[in-house]
């Protein structure tokens, strides 16, 4: 039975991938150790790390005045960091607030320093979740950036319009990014953990405009601190080298498969495929507003939510994993990362019609 993990995070990652390293394992390239054996400082891990940073840049097309940082800490750990990085002494920050993640941005920045906290989610008149769009929201143009989370991991929320503003827009795509073309001129920073569209956890992703580095000798914890990784090209410490190799390879991966515009395009139509399907039912729902449903992350309810739990055992029982609701949303969540093929939706969609007609 061919089975299809839906998991927000850690997710699935491309099978061709885990082939490869399963085969380079033991014995990465002849060289009779594995890679996650060998120096960070090594010829050969350089140019593996190397390589994953050029495959990158390519792949969202990075201009040359932004540094890729490959750094720990997830996404919180970025939480922390962009506002020990970015908010100087007597500025604030905006903080954006369309979720769960958004939110808990804006408590860990609040504990260093000034930031003005806008929520942005509404609801419809029909009583659908949505979002302010980006023209709406309140920005001081003296900020020292605005913080926003495109694509809300827990809530299914998702927007793609920017606020024009010069103030640096730093963005989380901890759960979006690579999914499909962004313009990184339009952004300051944006960051991601690795574990949903990159590799495995443990790797963080940082992009930067050079502009926005620290200054030299701020106090910001080595870890965090910019400006130290990227002098240190991401090996001020050693990083999690196995799963910077494994990005690597997930960077190849999506190269082969045309880059990010095909993946757009393939995300597109995995999502509609799913959403397509829960409204055309009376069994099952979705409550977001059209305009703000996430292509990553696919929230759905059951009618009779007492069948909550026979839906993800039978669903498991088909192969179909880790459907189960994030406990702030209940109901099922389904995630539909790069990584998971169009014939997983598709199955996803033969089981729930089948257990419709089961137990409608
Ligand atoms: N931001 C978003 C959008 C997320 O989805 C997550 C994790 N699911 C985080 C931040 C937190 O990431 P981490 O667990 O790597 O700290």
């Amino acid at each position: 039975m061919t089975t299809y993990n839906f998991c927000a995070g850690p997710a699935m990652l491309p099978v061709e991938v885990m082939q490869q390293a399963q085969e380079e394992l033991i014995n990465w390239h002849g060289r009779g150790c594995s890679i996650m054996e060998m120096s960070h400082r090594g010829k050969d891990f350089i140019k593996v790390a190397a390589q994953a940073e050029q495959d990158l840049r390519d792949l969202l097309q990075v201009p040359a005045n932004y540094k890729v940082l490959f750094m720990h800490g997830g996404g919180r750990g970025q939480f922390s960091a962009v506002p020990l990085n970015l908010l100087k002494a007597g500025q604030s920050a905006d903080y954006i607030v369309s979720g769960a993640w958004s939110k808990a941005a804006a408590e860990e920045a609040h504990k260093f320093g000034a930031i003005a906290v806008q929520g942005i989610t509404q609801k419809t008149e029909e009583g659908l979740r949505s979002l302010k769009a980006a023209a709406d929201w309140h920005l001081d143009p003296k900020s020292a950036f605005v913080h926003f989370c495109p694509n809300e991991t827990v809530d299914g929320l998702e927007f793609t319009d920017l606020p024009a503003t010069d103030v640096p827009l730093v963005a989380d795509l901890s759960s979006t990014i690579l999914s499909r073309p962004i313009d990184v001129n339009r952004y300051g920073v944006i960051y991601a953990g690795a574990q949903k569209n990159i590799g495995p956890s443990g790797l963080t992703l940082v992009l930067v405009r050079e502009d926005l580095l620290p200054a030299a000798g701020a106090t910001i914890p080595a870890i965090l601190d910019y400006r130290l990784a990227a002098e240190n090209d991401s090996m001020f410490n050693t990083p999690p080298t196995y799963a910077w190799y494994l990005a690597g390879l997930v960077f190849q991966w999506l190269k082969r498969q045309g880059g990010v515009e095909a993946m757009g395009k393939l995300n597109q139509l995995k999502a509609q495929t799913l959403y397509n399907y829960v409204d055309q039912s009376d069994f099952y729902r979705n409550d977001v507003d059209t305009r703000y449903r996430s292509w990553m992350n696919v929230p759905f309810l059951l009618a009779d939510e007492r069948l909550n739990d026979k839906f993800v055992a039978d669903a498991e029982a088909h192969g179909l994993l880790a459907l189960k609701g994030h406990r702030m949303v209940g109901g099922m969540r389904a995630s539909l990362y790069n990584a998971m093929p169009l014939e997983g939706v598709q199955t996803l969609v033969t089981f729930m019609r089948e257990f419709e007609r089961v137990h409608g």
